[in-house]
């Protein structure tokens, strides 16, 4: 499904603390939203953040809109790039929570992108993923919004 090397965090990074940091490449044909619950289910990342690139055949994304409170989610079966991802980690109901947005380039070199729910590799998929320590962050459903936002 993945497989990655653990490295440790170099000094004058803000963040340097001993935390590890992963260099994770998920196999061709996964799907990538999976393979990364499972990745920080394995490392029992409870809070932490992912950024990469990569190459798919298909991406769905979901648009949220305030006003109704409602989803609305759109697929794209084309094969594209990954030009950018980045998501936070978190946990809820004793999951790991992925907030993940990602922009992805198409055929044209026009640009598609948003938050996403699932993402069929096709090539490659190259991420970072920071675990911050033992820290603990949960989610709560938020009435004004209707999101799920942190739970510090
Ligand atoms: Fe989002």
């Amino acid at each position: 499904m993945y497989n990655y090397k653990k490295v440790k965090r170099i000094s004058s990074n803000l963040f340097e603390d001993g935390n590890p940091r992963y260099i994770v490449s998920i196999d061709n044909h996964q799907e990538l939203m999976r393979a990364l619950t499972d990745f920080c289910k394995l490392m029992n990342i409870r809070c932490g953040q992912v950024r990469g690139i990569g190459a798919i055949s298909e991406a769905t994304f979901r648009m949220y809109d305030p006003a109704t409170k409602q989803y609305v989610d759109k697929t794209f079966s084309e094969q594209m790039e990954i030009t950018g991802i980045t998501g936070n980690i978190s946990k809820k109901d004793g999951e790991p929570y992925l907030h993940v947005h990602a922009t992805c380039s198409r055929a044209d070199y026009s640009c598609v992108g948003g938050h996403l729910l699932s993402a069929r590799i096709n090539g490659a998929c190259e991420l970072l993923v920071d675990k911050f320590g033992d820290t603990k962050v949960g989610r709560k459903f938020d009435e004004e919004t209707g999101l799920y936002l942190y739970d510090f």
